[in-house]
């Protein structure tokens, strides 16, 4: 055997004994979202982009279809054009969101990893929460993976994401009153984990953190501002070069 196929032989080696052994520890580390990549190969059913146990009534389902839809007509709206196609999976048990959304109770989140995975709850069947999420995913989809987790601050996305959700508990009217007329304004500038925008104080701070980032973000944006930063983004600056301290 020539030198050249020992090697080949012995990358190949590695690489079939390397990729279990990556999949395993990723499922170790990031349970829901490995689960979630793997949706194809769960026991849910699927409609369209939707996937949802068996036991979840029809009507729930056809409401969810259509928000989805007049959620995405806004989150297209905002963005020019949606550009993203992501993967939605309904939990209609506190299990089953465990499983794939979070341990923590939330109504619904985005994974953003091989593409996106919206998990919705009971509770996140609403249009502002399903425009809220599609709004990470479009995000993401125009940034990328590693412009996504390493440049970009917390409270940014989730201000932008707020820009497509208009519950009234996160309104501009809401935030004046919370925060005696915008005196007192919680410093999400420099929340940029989101373990320290979402995962630290009490729920009260964590939304007056949300209605903070929305009204920062949409005191600064335009669409021009946007796209120049996700341009800017894409060409390698980081996100302060681009948004300013
Ligand atoms: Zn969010």
């Amino acid at each position: 055997m020539t030198k050249f196929i020992k090697i080949i032989r012995r990358t190949l080696l590695i690489f079939l004994i390397a990729i279990p052994i990556c999949a395993f520890a990723h499922f170790v580390l990031f349970p829901q979202q490995t689960r979630s990549i793997l949706i194809d190969y769960s026991d849910l059913q699927k409609d369209g982009r939707l996937y949802f146990n068996y036991s979840a009534p029809q009507n729930k389902i056809d409401t969810i279809k259509l928000l989805m839809e007049i959620a995405s007509n806004r989150v297209a709206g905002f963005w020019g054009q949606k550009t993203c196609n992501p993967t939605f999976i309904y939990c209609e048990s506190e299990d089953d969101f465990k499983k794939y959304g979070s341990p923590y109770q939330v109504p619904a989140l985005t994974h953003v990893k091989l593409g996106s995975y919206i998990v919705i709850s009971h509770d996140g069947i609403d249009l502002d929460i399903i425009a809220h999420e599609i709004s990470h995913a479009e995000f993401y989809e125009r940034i990328g993976f590693y412009n996504w987790s390493f440049k970009i601050p917390a409270w940014f996305d989730e201000g932008l994401a707020m820009q497509n959700d208009y519950r009234d508990y996160y309104s501009e009217d809401t935030l004046r009153v919370k925060s005696n007329n915008y005196k007192d304004l919680p410093d999400v500038k420099n929340l940029t984990s989101g373990k320290q925008f979402n995962g630290e104080g009490t729920r009260e701070q964590i939304k007056l953190n949300f209605m903070t980032a929305k009204h920062e973000v949409k005191n600064w944006y335009t669409k021009e501002k946007l796209d120049q930063l996700i341009k800017d983004i894409n060409s390698g600056k980081s996100f302060d070069e681009v948004f300013g301290k």
